[in-house]
């Protein structure tokens, strides 16, 4: 289990926490067949979709967590529920529109602690539902036009009327979320490739997945050249994530592990995760269509010899009730 960097405490944890130890380990899986590439280039996708959340974000919630846990800011969920004083279990508050708001309830389902989360009024009504499901606690707030920054705003007022009763992960500015992927992602992807990997592929929403996985790449072999994936839109398009010119700077981005950022239009993603899933079976959601897009066109001047390596955060499932499936499925 790699979600964190190994303290004993966190390491015997996640032996007491079945859940926690389900989360990573995903497989890597080769893409021949959605798209053209060069003599001598391939392109893999970590299957990201198939955390016991559905999503990448789990990777994130679980160190983000367990961090909170270390840093005695949540109860060690070893300790008997029963036993705990009254009024002693803080609330975990994020804003969230998505996959980290599934994962954060998931979590505290599993460690017995409550969960609130604040979200635009239009986020999914399958995605409330599936955290409502898991026991948290939906609060809407602004609609999805004015960003989420609204969303953001209304969880630090709700944390700052009382601090002692929330604990909240703040995964744009907490570094737990990038070690995840540093040590997790990152890790996996170098053992999964035995070390080939030439090229990492990923967009940004707050960028832990990008900086954590660049991180550990570079450091493995300084040559991994890591590639943005740039949003055409700011706001709408591509869920989960973000145009590198938005509002919401995540402190955790470190910005010198970018060597070139690849632009790709929200049709060019809608495309590729249409292709994903009628020609190589993979039923994902849009930021996946936006990775493999990317991927192909850096594949495109690559050299032989080239691994290129990306990341298919969720899976299409969480995505039935948007406009581009369709009513009768996807039409490519
Ligand atoms: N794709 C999807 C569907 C996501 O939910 C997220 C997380 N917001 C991302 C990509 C980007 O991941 P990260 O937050 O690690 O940058």
């Amino acid at each position: 289990m790699a979600i964190l960097p190994p303290p004993v405490f966190v390491h015997s944890l996640i032996g007491h926490l079945p859940l926690f130890a389900a989360i990573g380990h995903t497989p890597l899986i080769e893409l021949t067949r959605v798209g053209r590439l060069p003599l001598g280039v391939r392109l893999f996708a970590k299957a990201e979709f198939m955390n016991p959340g559905g999503s990448v974000k789990d990777r994130a919630a679980a160190a983000m967590v367990l961090d909170g846990i270390e840093r005695g800011l949540l109860p060690d969920p070893t300790f008997p529920l029963a036993d705990r004083p009254r009024g002693s279990v803080p609330t975990i508050i994020d804003a969230t529109s998505g996959n980290t708001g599934i994962a954060l309830a998931m979590i505290g389902a599993a460690i017995g602690v409550p969960v609130a989360l604040v979200m635009p009024e239009n986020t999914s009504p399958e995605r409330k539902s599936t955290m409502r499901h898991l026991g948290a606690r939906v609060i809407d707030t602004v609609s999805a036009a004015e960003g989420s920054d609204g969303a953001f705003e209304a969880v630090r007022e709700i944390v700052g009327r009382d601090p002692d009763a929330y604990f909240y992960p703040d995964q744009y500015n907490n570094p737990a979320n990038a070690r995840a992927h540093e040590f997790g992602t990152g890790a996996e992807i170098w053992e999964q490739t035995d070390g080939t990997v030439t090229h990492f592929v990923a967009s940004m929403g707050t960028s832990g997945t990008f900086t954590g996985t660049a991180r550990r790449l570079k450091r493995e072999d300084p040559r991994v050249r890591a590639i943005a994936v740039q949003p055409d839109s700011p706001l709408h398009g591509i869920e989960g994530t973000k145009h590198m010119g938005s509002t919401i700077r995540p402190s955790i981005l470190d910005e010198t592990l970018i060597d070139a950022v690849q632009p790709i239009s929200t049709e060019d993603a809608y495309d590729l995760t249409r292709s994903l899933a009628r020609h190589e079976g993979l039923f994902c959601g849009i930021s996946s269509g936006a990775n493999v897009a990317a991927s192909l066109r850096v594949a495109a001047t690559a050299p032989p010899g080239s691994t290129l390596v990306t990341v298919l955060p969720d899976s299409g499932s969480r995505y039935l009730s948007d406009r581009f499936w369709g009513t009768e499925g996807a039409r490519s």
